[in-house]
């Protein structure tokens, strides 16, 4: 990842980007009733150039980022200027790569199996740290895509409150592309019973407390559903360009 200058028009639309997604979060927020204060925004920053990556940060308030790949992150932290900045990783962890990257973030977001979640466990207890994680549940059963079966996940609950060095802070989900917003609003709905469903057990180390849903494409309505992080790339710093 080389370090360039920032271009003044991008940053613009940077700035722009923002202020806009901070309005609609807003406005959507408002009208289920709720503070805009109670969604966080996370800037997706996989393949951004870190010069970009540090506009937002220093320039427009940006304080929580999204990486999906453990050695794109490590590559670029020494960049960052990460003070102050939360990092969570949202996609896809082997479990060979737990112990690289489990106190370099501050929340694992992409938690899809009791295998993953018990390496996570073994390797923050050995740093002497408990790990904040997320459970991704694949909510449309989607071959595709990584995350937790419904039905698993739902089954394997009191194994996931035995981890003593993980903490489990709610559910992420990616919903399947979809035709019309009816379709999609469903999933937004299942995920957000399933979250209550867990929250209301009141497991050990559970503290049921983020619905991580929502991307460019759909994060008003994700809002409208109760999702109280939205995970947002594109719309921010443009289209991905992947090397
Ligand atoms: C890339 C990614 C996002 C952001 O996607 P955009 O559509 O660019 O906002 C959000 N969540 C996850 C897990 C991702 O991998």
């Amino acid at each position: 990842m080389t370090t360039s200058s920032c271009d003044f028009e991008k940053c613009e639309a940077i700035k722009e980007n923002l202020k806009y997604i901070r309005e609609k979060i807003a406005n959507a927020a408002a009208s289920s009733g709720r503070s805009e204060n109670d969604v966080r925004l996370m800037a997706v920053t996989k393949t951004v150039d870190p010069v970009y990556i540090n506009y937002s940060i220093d320039e427009c308030g940006v304080d929580l980022i999204g990486e999906n790949k453990v050695q794109e992150f490590l590559s670029k932290k020494d960049s960052l200027h990460l003070n102050g900045v939360a990092k969570h990783l949202i996609g896809h962890l082997q479990t060979n790569k737990v112990n690289k990257i489990v106190t370099e973030v501050d929340m694992i977001q992409s938690v899809d199996s009791l295998h993953l979640a018990k390496e996570i466990s073994k390797r923050a207890g050995e740093a002497g740290i408990t790990a904040n994680v997320l459970l991704e549940i694949n909510i449309g059963g989607e071959e595709s895509k990584t995350g937790y079966d419904k039905k698993t996940l739902l089954s394997e609950l009191s194994e996931l409150s035995e981890l003593s060095a993980l903490k489990v802070n709610g559910i992420m989900i990616i919903p399947p592309i979809c035709e019309s917003e009816k379709e999609l609003s469903k999933y937004f709905f299942e995920a957000s019973e399933t979250f209550s469903e867990i929250k209301e057990k009141s497991l050990t180390n559970f503290d049921m407390k983020i619905l991580s849903m929502g991307m460019s494409g759909d994060y008003e309505l994700a809002v409208k559903y109760g999702s109280n992080m939205v995970r947002i790339g594109s719309a921010i710093y443009g289209a991905r360009i992947y090397k």
